[in-house]
């Protein structure tokens, strides 16, 4: 009953600390925490 869930999930992980992505952060590559705290570094990854 529970396993309808995975179907829509991808595993994207996050170019700079790999923790997987929500489906906004997979769009950029990189997650919501690294664009707010490494910015200079995520930037040429989205
Ligand atoms: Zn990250
Ligand atoms: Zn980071």
């Amino acid at each position: 009953m529970l396993s309808q869930y995975k179907v829509a999930t991808a595993s994207v992980r996050c170019k700079h600390c790999g923790q997987d992505l929500s489906l906004i952060s997979q769009a950029l590559g990189v997650c919501v925490n690294c664009i707010r705290h490494d910015f200079a570094k995520v930037s040429p990854f989205i």
